[in-house]
């Protein structure tokens, strides 16, 4: 392959942001942190290692999730309660803060609702930011560890990877069958885990998370939701997963609601403005 004469300077142009965030409604932090110092925890729920379990928080409550007994990283699910159809949108999410998420950046949900679900209002990893490998923090580049690839890559029948762990722990919440959960299952916010993607070919990586016992990380509910925690089988993801290998511990999903009057002039975010008339003018049904 021949390279034409300006490829430096091709190469030389320099990026432009896709999407400038600087007219992203800003989270109100200051207003969340006062809220969760009035907060009192209403449930828990322990997940176990290699499992999944739901949880739910109202609008305006907070959840926590913490790192118990070991390194380990876990998968998360989100969906507005009242609507599965509403879900977290990793690429999206990606798209408006970056390849990892942190504090005051948000969990936002599918078209065409396109709005918060959730904010990030405190994370005890922050400090770790970009390491020298590209690596950090709680990402919304992978995906979610599961049986398909396994089977690609492997010809393994392995059964307790995050999606299939995700797919038990919504069919057992909500009453759906496997087959009717797997759908609602999509790609993951990575809690814990740490990731990049390597300078020379560009290929999505892992290494042992640096969360240890203690760690957290804390989310504000824009909406009612419905969420989903897997305790991964890679652990902390220092070498393998998608096998029994790693060692793994479960995570603490905590849920707090805050004082009455703690949030005020907080709303919870509307639907996306969008028309949804997609460049065709809208004519109604006919009737027969
Ligand atoms: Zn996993």
């Amino acid at each position: 392959m021949t390279q034409p004469a300006d490829a430096d300077a091709r190469r030389a142009v320099k990026p432009v942001i896709c999407y400038p965030n600087e007219t992203l409604p800003l989270p109100d932090l200051a207003l969340y942190r006062r809220a969760f110092g009035t907060a009192c925890k209403t449930s828990e729920v322990l997940v176990p290692p290699r499992e999944a379990a739901c949880f739910h928080v109202p609008a305006g409550h907070f959840f926590r999730i913490s790192s118990v007994d070991g390194p380990q990283v876990g998968d998360l699910n989100l969906w507005n309660a009242a609507d599965l159809s509403e879900r977290f949108y990793s690429g999206k999410s990606r798209a408006l803060h970056g390849t990892h998420l942190t504090v005051g950046e948000r969990m936002w949900s599918s078209f065409p609702t396109l709005r918060p679900m959730a904010t990030i209002v405190e994370d005890t990893l922050g400090w770790y930011g970009m390491d020298a490998y590209g690596g950090s923090v709680h990402d919304v580049i992978g995906t979610r560890c599961d049986p398909y690839t396994g089977n690609l890559l492997s010809g393994a029948q392995y059964h307790h990877c995050c999606h299939s762990n995700l797919i038990r722990a919504l069919a057992d919440e909500t009453g759906m069958s496997m087959a009717e959960a797997e759908p609602y299952v999509h790609d993951v916010l990575n809690v814990f885990m740490c990731t990049g993607f390597t300078r020379d070919t560009g290929q999505y990586f892992m290494k042992a998370s640096p969360v240890r016992p203690g760690d957290y990380l804390d989310f504000f509910a824009e909406i009612d939701l419905l969420g989903a925690l897997s305790a991964c089988p890679g652990g902390d993801c220092s070498s393998e997963h998608t096998s029994d290998v790693a060692a793994c511990y479960p995570l603490l999903v905590e849920v707090f609601a805050p004082s009455e009057g703690a949030l005020e002039g907080w709303e919870s975010p509307a639907v996306n403005g969008y028309d949804r008339t997609h460049g065709r003018v809208f004519t109604a049904p006919q009737p027969g």
